[in-house]
This record gives C-alpha cells, sequence and structure tokens, in this order.
C-alpha cells in the first residue's frame, strides 16, 4: 500500500534527469544567500567550473536566533537572478507554509531541511506542489522515519523527491554530525527515490569535503550538495564548513576522475 515500492523514479528538474543511470548531480552554492553580489560571483565561479543546479539558503534554520537569518524573499529573487544568469536550477529551503507560494513560484525545487522532515503537515502541503523536492534526513531520523516522511510528500501527490543523506547525530562530536553513507544505498533500494549526499553538513569540516564526496559516489550516491563560498573566513553562516570555488574545482575534477 506504499506509494513507493522500491520501483526506480528518475526526477527531472528542468533539461536534468536525476537518478537511476544518470551522471551523479553536482549543486552548489553558499549555505546564505548573503547578497546580489555574494550569490552572483558564487555562482559565476561555479560556472566556470561545471554546476548542474545553484543553491542558496534565504530563511535558514539557525540554532541562535540572534545570528543572520537569511534574506528572506529579497534573496529569494538574488538566487533567481543568478540562476538564471548561469541557465542553471535552483534550491532554497522551505521553512513555512506560509512562504509555500513565493517559493514554488520562485524556486526550480524545494528543499526541505533537516529540521523539518518531521514536519507533517508541511511536508503534506509539498506533497501537492508540482515541482522536484529535496528531504533531508532528519538530524536523528531513523531510516524507517525518513522513509515515511517521503511517503508523505508522495502520498499526497508528489513523487518528484530527491533524498538528501547530511548526517546524524551521534555520541562522535569531532565532526558536526556522523555521515550515514550505508543510508544511501539502503534508502536507494527502499524507495527507488535517488540518494544525493551533503558532506558539507555531513561532517562540518571543508577538508572532508573532498574524501566524503568520493566515498558518497562511490556508494552509489546520485549526486552531491557542497556549500560553496567566495570567502569563507567571512560567511555569514557555516563557513567552517564550506569551500572556495577553486577547492570546489578540486572536488570536481577529482571525482570526474572516477
Ligand atoms: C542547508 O542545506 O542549508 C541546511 C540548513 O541543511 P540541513 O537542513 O541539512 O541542516
Ligand atoms: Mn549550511
Amino acid at each position: 500500500r506504499k506509494v513507493l515500492t522500491g520501483q526506480q523514479i528518475v526526477v527531472t528538474a528542468g533539461k536534468l534527469n536525476i537518478g537511476g543511470d544518470n551522471p551523479p548531480v553536482m549543486i552548489a552554492g553558499p549555505c546564505a544567500v548573503e547578497s546580489r553580489e555574494q550569490v552572483m560571483e558564487t555562482a559565476l565561479a561555479l560556472k566556470e567550473v561545471g554546476v548542474d543546479i545553484l543553491r542558496g539558503g534565504v530563511f535558514k534554520p539557525r540554532t541562535s536566533p540572534y545570528t543572520f537569518q537569511g534574506l528572506g524573499l529579497k534573496g529569494l529573487q538574488y538566487l533567481k537572478e543568478a540562476g538564471e544568469r548561469i541557465g542553471v536550477p535552483i534550491v532554497t529551503e522551505l521553512m513555512d507554509e506560509k512562504n509555500l507560494d513565493a517559493v514554488v513560484e520562485y524556486s526550480d525545487i524545494v528543499q526541505i531541511g533537516s529540521r523539518n522532515m518531521y514536519n507533517y503537515s508541511l511536508l503534506k502541503e509539498i506533497g501537492g506542489i508540482n515541482k522536484p523536492v529535496i528531504l533531508k534526513r532528519g538530524m536523528s531520523a531513523s531510516i524507517k522515519e525518513w522513509v515515511m516522511a517521503a511517503e508523505y510528500i508522495a502520498a499526497y501527490g508528489n513523487k518528484n523527491i530527491i533524498l538528501c543523506e547530511r548526517g546524524i547525530r551521534t555520541f562522535e562530536v569531532y565532526t558536526r554530525n556522523t555521515l550515514d553513507l550505508a543510508a544511501v544505498p539502503i534508502m536507494k533500494c527502499e524507495t527507488g527515490l535517488p540518494v544525493i549526499v551533503d558532506p558539507s553538513h555531513g561532517t562540518g569540516h571543508r577538508q572532508l569535503i573532498l574524501p566524503m564526496s568520493k566515498a558518497a559516489l562511490a556508494c552509489g550516491a546520485n549526486g552531491l550538495m557542497i556549500e560553496v563560498h567566495i570567502d569563507p573566513k567571512k560567511a555569514l553562516s557555516d563557513g567552517q564548513q564550506s569551500i572556495t570555488p577553486e577547492e570546489y574545482q578540486k572536488v570536481y575534477l577529482e571525482i570526474n576522475k572516477l
């Protein structure tokens, strides 16, 4: 009676096909859109290297209410301009149902973040849109809970779901999260959906992006989501796990060798 039976689903976003035997999709961009210039400069640098989807948060789920919360809809406009300029689809996180219409109108793909994986009313709403969705794993979600969160979206009418492993909380605190790569083949088999990996939130350390990107692709990930900032030291969020466009190029070349 489940909608996601394990039968392979290929998700399309514009001209891109994600999942199945398609080449891994590269999603990159800043953690947060900080200004029109910052996101445009980042996008142009990514375009030079190669990027399939531009990411950027405009509603940021920050631990502290006193830190940068994102530019909101103004930021979404900047992200859209940058995506159009380099000719790739964009993805941004939707945190609140009240912004659903605006995000669906502007963004090519809608991201549901880790903290909202359990937000069943939001998942039902997302089930009713006809845009692809990236569903990130809850930071303490079991495989079964993550499967059922995807099932909520699918059951309410939207099977264009890309799952994203972004690490889970364990006793280990050296890394920001413990990247659970076994989840990649498990979730592909359980749901049939494409599964991508976010080594940025999954590790919290920029020097771990390259090795874990390679590992993700080796275990069958259908793509990567990587945080890239033109000047990580000055980033308003997640600078320690952000890489420069030059470092992104290194990752890009290394994984294309695989
Ligand atoms: C993000 O991708 O911007 C993000 C906030 O990630 P997560 O929901 O996985 O913490
Ligand atoms: Mn981030």
